[in-house]
Formats: C-alpha cells, structure tokens, sequence
C-alpha cells in the first residue's frame, strides 16, 4: 500500500530521492515469515519507514542529496537505522532535503525540489522536508529525520506531523553524514505522540561507534504517554513572541498554552535572555564544523569526481566546484574564514562562548519550568523559490529551533492549527537534557 501511495504520490510531491520497491517488497516478505513464526514481535514489525538520505544504508544509494555523493553506495547502515531494521521495520527508500542538510526549505538539493503535500506551491521545510512530506502524503508510516539546528521540528511544523529532535548523545550518530556533528541528532518524523515516542524507543541506544553516545537509563519513552498534565510547570518565553512572528502562529501557539493550561498545567511567562545571539553563534559553529566534515568530499575517497584534471590539486578543486551546490560552498567559505588563525578567537571562540551562556539560559529556566512552549517556526510554510534569494532571510527562520541544539536540549514539535490558508502550525515544546519524558506527556496531554 505504501509503494502504491508513493507512486501515486511522487509526481506532485517528490519526497523521495530514491525508492527500493524491490528492496522493500523482498523485506516486507522476510518480515512477515518472522512475524508468523513468533520471531519479531514490537509495533515496528512490518511497518514501512522512510529514511533521510544523510543516513547510511548498506547496499543503498545514499547522497545527501548533493551531486557529490551521487553514486554513493555505503558497504555498512547507519545505528538508527539497524536499531529499526532490529524491530523489523521495512525500508521504503531514501528521503530527500536540503544539500549535506543546509537549508530550510529542502530546495537546496540537487534533485529537485520537494513539495508540501498540503499546498504543492509551497515548500515542506527543511532540511528533512522529504521525510515530513512522506509522512504528511500518507508514502509510509513514519521517517527518520536528522536535526542540527531544527531539521525535523521545522519541515514537522510545516507539513502538519510531529517530530522529536532528543537529547544529543540519545541516538546514535553512526553512519549519520556529519553536517554540524556537535549539533546532529536523528529522530523520529510520524503521524502523532505515540508513534514518534515507540519509534524513539527503537533507535535510541548507547553505541561505542559514536564517542558523543550517552548510556541512558530511560529509554522506555512510552511510558511517558500518559494524558495528566497537572501541576507540571510550563514557561512561555516573552522573547519568543515579539516582532516577526507571524499574528496566526502566535495566536495557535497561545491557544495551546491555553490548552494545557486548561488540562492542569501552571503557565508562565517569563525572559530567556539571548535569544538573539542564537543565530549568529549557531552559524559559525554549524559553518566551521561543516567545512571539516566536507573536506573528505574530494573526488579520492567517495562519490563524484571530475572528468578532465591537470594534477591532484587541480582534481581536488574542479571536483569540489563541480560537486557542491551554492549554498554548501557558501558554508565551507564561512567556516574556513571562521576557522582560519586570526579570526578564530573573535568569531568561532566567541561563538562557543555564546553557546556555553545560552545553555546556562536553559538551565536556569528549567530550575523553575518543566517545559518550554513556544513556535517551531515564525511563520507557515513560504512559498517555493522564496527563500533561495535571499539564505539572510531563511537563517533568520531558525530562531525558534536552534537554541535547542546550541544547548544540546531534546524538542517536540506537533500540529496546533492551521493558518487562513490551511497550512499547518507547529507547537515546540523543549525540555531539559534528558526530560525527553516531560515533553512527550506534555505534547500527548495536548494532542
Ligand atoms: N536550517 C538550519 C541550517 O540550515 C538547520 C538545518 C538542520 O537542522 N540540518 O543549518
């Protein structure tokens, strides 16, 4: 049903860059003699998942979306992604988003553009927009997703689903594409609360391949769908409803707070500071990070390598300039001249600076709130092709998501309305490091 949807779907949405029909049927087929023999058992048994196409799966094409890596095969799959395949999950195929995952509008890829199933003149977000629109158009029954500065609560907001971007350290880094690797955490994209907390359960886990990855004691995220939300202390940061949020998202994310209020929970305003400085730090860390990790696409070692060349540096610099996209290069540039002595105290040291007191800002709120509730995004999903113009604008729309991965923290994003157009709004709900479980019975009290 799933590869009926997706071919019947695809033409207007194009959410996937590469679908396994054969792959998944051959799957569904092995699930489905293990699930009557008694051998997997689990809510995941059998269900159809997409997977971003940052992800790393064995014998499956893999590209970040970039011509770079546009015959990239991994000989090994991503820990995430094993986890499910452990559960019995059956892969559709891969998902498509924003180059090496830089952008919010999944337009930055390099092949083609992914619609938002609600509106096809608009965009799905990004950088996981593939893996919420597949949600959203009914192609599969959950996605995994990556988020470094709001990659899944975004495009999540955008197409109406839900989205958990946890803790970083939860799951598994391997054989996740490093964009920003201080930032990047993969997380579930699915229809509601309940399934995006059953499939967290499945692929979190603590893994010696990822040297960032926690031991936790909690990962029965489950049990925190209880619909009781009384007493628990929400904070409502006055900073984040000021100038540029859009009148009708302030107004469905007030009617949430409404709602939970209404359910029990003790509802405040209060000041997080440095909300401002969120932006500016996010970029250079994410820039000077990603031009490290990039600097492994040169033509020797994966993917794309130029036809003519005079030489090994000649090589290096045709291919790279032949293989990444605008907005890539863009952020190799800035990460390079972030990094590059002279400038490294007053840019990337300072950057980190900011990040140590934003998360210090958190930390204080969460002294008194159990959770933080605010928009995803300032505004519905934009038109295609308004956002390329001008990248200034589109960093600017990430000042609600951010933050989060800035301070490590985990955030839910789920449906609260639509605006008058019927494009969907999107409530954030951010907890502590580790209170996975708080937002989670937060965001089920509120759904
Ligand atoms: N929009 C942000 C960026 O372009 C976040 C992307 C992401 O989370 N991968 O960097």
């Amino acid at each position: 049903a799933a590869l009926d949807a997706i071919e019947k779907r695809e033409a207007q949405v194009h959410s996937f860059v590469t679908v396994d029909r054969e792959g998944a049927l051959k799957r569904a087929k092995e699930v489905q003699a293990k699930i009557n023999a008694g051998e997997l058992t689990g809510p995941l048994a059998g269900v159809p998942v997409a997977i971003k196409d940052n992800m790393c799966t064995k014998g499956l094409l893999t590209t970040c979306s970039s011509k770079i890596l546009y015959n990239f095969v991994p000989t090994y799959t991503a820990e995430a992604v094993l986890n499910l395949e452990k559960a019995g999950a059956v892969i559709l195929g891969k998902t498509n988003m924003d180059e090496f995952a830089m952008g919010s509008t999944t337009e930055t890829s390099a092949y083609g553009v992914t619609k938002n199933p609600w509106n096809t003149g608009h965009v799905p977000g990004g950088s996981s927009g593939g893996s919420c629109a597949a949600v959203a158009a009914e192609e599969c029954s959950y996605a995994l997703g990556s988020d470094t500065g709001g990659s899944i609560r975004q495009p999540s907001s955008f197409c109406g689903v839900t989205g958990i971007k946890p803790t970083y350290g939860t799951v598994s880094r391997y054989g996740l594409i490093a964009y920003g690797s201080s930032l990047d955490q993969i997380g579930p994209i699915a229809k509601d609360v309940t399934d995006c907390a059953t499939i967290l359960e499945a692929i979190a886990s603590h893994d010696v391949k990822d040297s960032t990855s926690v031991q936790r004691e909690d990962y029965d995220f489950t049990t925190a769908l209880v619909d009781d939300v009384r007493g628990m202390k929400i904070g409502i940061p006055r900073d984040y409803f000021g100038d540029g949020l859009d009148p009708e998202v302030k107004a469905a994310v007030l009617g949430a707070a409404k709602k939970l209020e209404e359910k029990g929970a003790i509802v405040e305003e209060f000041d997080l500071s440095l909300v401002e400085y969120a932006i500016p730090a996010y970029y250079v860390i994410a820039c000077a990070e990603a031009s490290s990790n990039l600097a492994r696409f040169d033509g020797v070692k994966y993917g794309y390598r130029t036809e003519q060349y005079d030489g090994l540096h000649n090589m290096y610099k045709k291919t790279r300039s032949e293989g990444f996209g605008a907005e890539a290069k863009r952020r190799i540039m800035l990460g390079s001249f972030v990094l590059s002595s002279g400038y490294y105290d007053a840019y990337y040291l300072k950057a980190l600076r900011t990040k140590a007191l934003i998360k210090q800002a958190f930390d204080k709120a969460f002294e008194k709130y159990d959770v933080i509730l605010g928009p995803a995004a300032p505004t519905t999903a934009p038109k295609l092709g308004e956002s390329l113009s001008d990248p200034l604008k589109m960093y600017l729309g990430d000042i609600y998501t951010i933050s989060v991965n800035l301070a490590g923290l985990p955030g839910i994003t789920l449906p609260c309305g639509t605006d008058q157009s019927g494009l969907p709004i999107g409530l954030q709900l951010i907890g502590d490091c580790f209170a996975e479980k708080k937002i989670i019975r937060a965001a089920y009290a509120y759904e």
